[in-house]
């Protein structure tokens, strides 16, 4: 007699029963496409209520590399604004000046607003600075990511000035707040560690914007790949360069092994801000006396590394 194989039996959305296409492991459920891409919707627009991160009258600027959290971010945006009263949406790009990357990933990010019809704005470290990154790290690649995230900053500042933004949104995920988390341990940065990045009490600068903070890398691929806008891109080749890097790797085999790993590093940040509470005094304001732009010393960050640079 002839036994016909047995087939495992295809998992079930947890949500309407059809044939699922994810495991979401915090929660036990399986999900189909439908419920998978719902679900990070909702959780991203929680997170945006749950703290008033987005109020009407906002003009959200979205920090679009081209990249998958970026892309991921704008989609997500681009669905959920329309329905918020008195809240528009705008998107910059900053083109570093990165042989073999950026062009790319340019390329990517402009595809996505042509079919996403945003506003799109756009400013290249040659306009802003005189010269793409590529030229300021000559003989400082292993500084590579410090330099760019300085130049950045400024950069998308200038840009969501241009703007007209009220919060500048960026795509930082899960995976990236429990690695800085991490990274400043690992430097002893107790100050940064609980300094809450994207505040500024100067109220000069745009206020920052995470709302992809509790949604994993994974998720992202997911989410990206289920609404068909996964493009393969190259990475910066500076990223070797950078302790994150190792991080990243590091964290990744321990949440794999030890699932909630990430959630409790962001949790023990938590505990730690709370323990410091009214400790930890902060440095007084003061202006830079090259370009007025709030810092903690004489020079900023900005004009100490113009200088560092010969310009
Ligand atoms: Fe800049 Fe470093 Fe990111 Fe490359 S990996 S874009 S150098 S921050
Ligand atoms: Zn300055």
């Amino acid at each position: 007699m002839k036994h016909e194989p047995v087939r495992p039996e295809v998992p079930r959305c947890s949500v309407c029963a059809v044939p699922a296409v994810t495991f979401q492991r915090q929660s036990g459920r399986h999900l189909c496409s439908t419920h998978a891409t719902a679900d990070i919707c909702d959780r991203v627009a929680i997170t945006i209520q749950e703290v008033a991160m987005i109020v009407p009258g906002d003009r959200v600027a979205v920090a679009l590399s081209g990249g998958k959290d970026s892309t991921a971010l704008l989609m997500l945006l681009s669905r959920l604004i329309p329905s918020w009263e008195g809240v528009s949406l705008v998107a910059i790009t900053i083109d570093e000046g990165i042989a073999g990357y950026r062009d790319e990933t340019v390329r990517s990010a402009e595809n996505l607003i042509r079919s996403l019809g945003v506003e799109h704005h756009c400013i290249s470290f040659v306009d802003l600075f005189g010269a793409p990154l590529d030229e300021f790290l000559r003989g400082r690649e292993k500084e590579a990511c410090s330099i760019c995230g300085i130049l950045r900053k400024k950069a998308l500042i200038v840009g969501a000035d241009r703007a007209g933004a009220t919060k500048l949104a960026t795509g930082h995920n899960l995976d990236d707040e429990a690695q800085s988390v991490l990274m400043n341990v690992l430097r002893g940065d107790l100050s940064r560690l609980v300094r809450n990045s994207g505040t500024d009490s100067s109220g000069r600068f745009i206020p920052r914007i995470k709302p992809l903070k509790k949604i994993s890398e994974k998720e992202i691929a997911t989410y990206l790949l289920l609404n068909n806008a996964w493009t393969d891109l190259p990475e910066c080749p500076y990223s070797r360069y950078a302790l994150r890097r190792e991080v990243r790797s590091l964290l990744s085999t321990l949440e794999y092994r030890h699932p909630g790993t990430m959630l409790h590093l962001l949790e023990s940040k938590k505990k730690i801000e709370t323990y410091c509470a009214g400790t930890i005094t902060p440095e007084p304001i003061r202006h830079c006396r090259v370009c007025g732009d709030p810092c903690s010393g004489e020079l900023c960050q900005l004009c100490q590394l113009k200088r560092s640079l010969g310009r």
